[in-house]
């Protein structure tokens, strides 16, 4: 939805959260604040089509590697005034 005139696109939802992707890049953040440094950010392909950028979790920095299977979990990213806030992460998948 449009932040400025409020117009409704009509895309049809398309559910990420159920499917799995791979690894297509990563990086190791030593500067970004992170809530465990260094901040494991990585580019995840989908079976199927779709790209996303997101943090990886529970997984070692040393395991992480390019073409590793992840699935996607709601985890917390931190916490501003008072509020806990909420996104996608990416996580291996074991
Ligand atoms: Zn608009």
């Amino acid at each position: 939805m449009c932040i400025k005139c409020q117009t409704k696109d009509d895309f049809e939802d398309y559910k990420f959260s159920d499917k799995k992707g791979h690894i297509f890049t990563y990086t190791l953040d030593y500067l970004t604040p992170s809530r465990e440094s260094p901040a494991v950010v990585g580019v995840v392909d989908f079976e199927g089509g779709g790209r996303v950028m997101c943090e990886v979790t529970e997984c070692e920095t040393s395991k992480i590697k390019i073409g590793m299977p992840v699935e996607m979990c709601f985890r917390k990213v931190g916490r501003k005034g008072g509020i806990h806030n909420y996104f996608w992460k990416a996580k291996p998948i074991s």
